[in-house]
């Protein structure tokens, strides 16, 4: 019999029709979905009450407040917390899928040492040895926690060092801690008094800060305005999403801000627009348009029009001095609408960028970024809930995922005000874990817990009968009878927030700062820090263009 194409379309037709028709591909889907479901290595959700707790995220230093649906036991969805004074219901995407990392394939289920499986009591005795032959360095990622206090404690005991890894806003805020002593820990941006706003490529309305902070303010007080109250100069060579919605956009040559602001600072002074003398940038306005790109017109312009509603502050993404010494010279900081001191209880850090010399070992906090090395030869021991691989540590020591650990919050890197929270551990660790601070304390009895600190804590804040708990209905501190009750508030998702200070400070400038090369990686998940992304944020996120990447926007 001859077979035309013609019967073969007919028969493909007829085929998909019956396929259609026909039970047996819908019964192998669920009889395939019910095999599924009974494979041991897959976890299951839960079955069990359905309870919301409050709670914070603890993935970057923000600390933003979120609502945890649990279901028997486990969290099963996260949302924003709408009481949260300062993310008011926002989140990142980094955190509606957390919950799942605990489940991604790249955790850190056991102790390694240099990728063969080892003990907890291997690396105890490796650590204490180590301890024992020459200094330790401790490197933490979100200083300010109670568990800082006892890696601080471990390393200045054993004679050795405490060192830090600056968040993007806590890096922007160093050079005014080197020209005023005020540590960069205890300072601020006071934009909600700010009029007008020079961002130098800080991507302020998409994902700077704590996520919905500056969006609200900008949506409240400038949005879809002509001439509006909040003024954002947006300075930066693409036309980023912050770019296209500032009030005004000044493109100008990839990695000329440094030299912008000192061709702005130049204006300032020989125009007299500003009341204090500073030391005059050594480039002339003819160098920073040739850098820029920009006239010698425009850039006198553009100071004309930054100087026409103030306070202003400047931005920055990095640790520019030149943008730094802007500010100084535009009277920001230690006033109002500026940079601000939110508290006087830290003292100055090391950062950990330098190189590490003599030391015998290393230990990372779980809360240093997966792709920092440390400088050093010493031997590396470093502690992670997943393993992003290509980790140059000796020792990979598996610590609390998310929402496992208990750790309280201090205040975020950019707030203008104290802040103080405290996140329990909602679930257990499917697998033995430890985070640092309970480590070191296997080394050392006599350092204090996590535990003992967050009390101490809690009743400093009793004690001080200063501030408010936010919450649905803020409450003075003043009005707790007993430091138990005012725990147990922050326990359940209260913050605790500061008056502001209203004390200025002095920031003095002596010469103009050298050239700056910015060595920040910039990325829309710069801030999250373990190598992994969770499910919903690498496919939804990444893929979806919700949010412009560098790569696509250069593209
Ligand atoms: S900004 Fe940080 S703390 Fe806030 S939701 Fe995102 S990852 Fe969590």
């Amino acid at each position: 019999m001859k077979v035309t194409r013609r019967d073969l379309l007919v028969w493909s037709a007829g085929a998909a029709a019956g396929l259609m028709v026909t039970p047996v591909p819908w019964k192998l889907l669920d009889d395939i979905s019910i095999w599924s479901q009974n494979w041991g290595w897959i976890p299951q959700p839960s079955h069990g009450p359905v309870d919301v707790k409050q709670s914070f995220c603890t993935l970057c230093p923000r600390g933003c407040g979120i609502k945890v649906r649990m279901a028997g036991g486990w969290p099963v969805g996260i949302a924003g917390s709408a009481t949260h004074p300062v993310n008011r219901g926002a989140l990142c995407p980094l955190a509606f899928g957390a919950h799942q990392l605990n489940w991604d394939p790249k955790r850190l289920r056991a102790v390694r040492h240099h990728g063969n499986p080892a003990s907890w009591e291997d690396a105890r005795a490796a650590f204490a040895k180590c301890c024992n032959e020459g200094p330790v360095v401790i490197v933490d990622g979100h200083p300010g926690r109670a568990a800082s206090v006892v890696l601080e404690k471990f390393a200045v005991n054993r004679g050795g060092q405490y060192r830090v890894v600056d968040s993007t806003e806590t890096d922007a805020l160093r050079p005014y801690e080197k020209w005023s002593g005020v540590p960069a820990s205890e300072l601020g941006y006071d934009l909600e008094n700010a009029q007008t706003i020079v961002s130098f490529g800080t991507p302020l309305l998409d994902g700077w800060g704590i996520p919905g902070q500056f969006t609200r303010l900008w949506a409240e007080q400038a949005a879809g305005q002509n001439d509006p109250q909040l003024r954002l100069i947006q300075v930066e060579s693409e036309l980023s999403r912050t770019a296209a919605r500032a009030w005004q956009w000044v493109p100008i040559h990839a990695g000329a801000e440094s030299a912008l602001a000192s061709g702005i600072a130049r204006v300032l002074l020989e125009e007299k627009l500003v009341a204090a003398r500073g030391p005059v940038p050594l480039m002339t306005l003819a160098e920073v348009a040739i850098q820029t790109g920009l006239s010698p017109d425009a850039i006198r312009d553009l100071t004309r029009s930054i100087m026409a509603q103030r306070p202003v502050v400047a931005v920055a993404n990095d640790a520019d001095p030149a943008i730094a010494a802007l500010n100084v010279l535009l009277g920001a900081v230690g006033a109002p609408g500026g940079i601000v001191r939110r508290s006087k209880s830290s003292t100055l850090q090391v950062v950990a960028d330098s190189v590490i010399p003599n030391a015998r070992a290393v230990l990372l906090d779980s809360t240093v970024p997966w792709d920092f090395v440390p400088k050093t030869d010493a031997e590396v021991f470093r502690f992670a809930a997943w393993d992003a691989g290509l980790s140059k540590a000796d020792w990979l020591l598996p610590a609390p995922g998310f929402l496992e650990d208990l750790t309280d919050i201090p205040s975020a890197p950019s707030l203008p005000v104290d802040t103080y929270a405290v996140a329990p551990n909602l679930v257990r660790a499917p697998h033995p874990v430890q985070n640092a601070a309970q480590f070191l304390a296997s080394v050392n009895s006599s350092l204090p817990t996590v535990e003992q600190i967050i009390h101490a804590r809690c009743d400093n804040l009793f004690r001080s009968r200063a501030g408010r708990l936010s919450g649905l209905q803020p409450t003075p501190v003043t009005s707790f009878a007993s430091c138990q009750k005012l725990e147990e508030e922050l326990r359940n998702g209260g913050v605790w927030m500061a008056e502001p200070l209203t004390e200025s400070f002095r920031c003095e400038l002596k010469q103009w700062p050298d050239p700056f090369v910015s060595s920040r990686p910039e990325g829309w998940s710069t801030s999250w820090t373990s190598g992994v992304l969770p499910p919903l944020a690498s496919k939804l996120y990444q893929e979806s263009n919700l949010r412009d990447a560098r790569e696509r926007r250069n593209a």
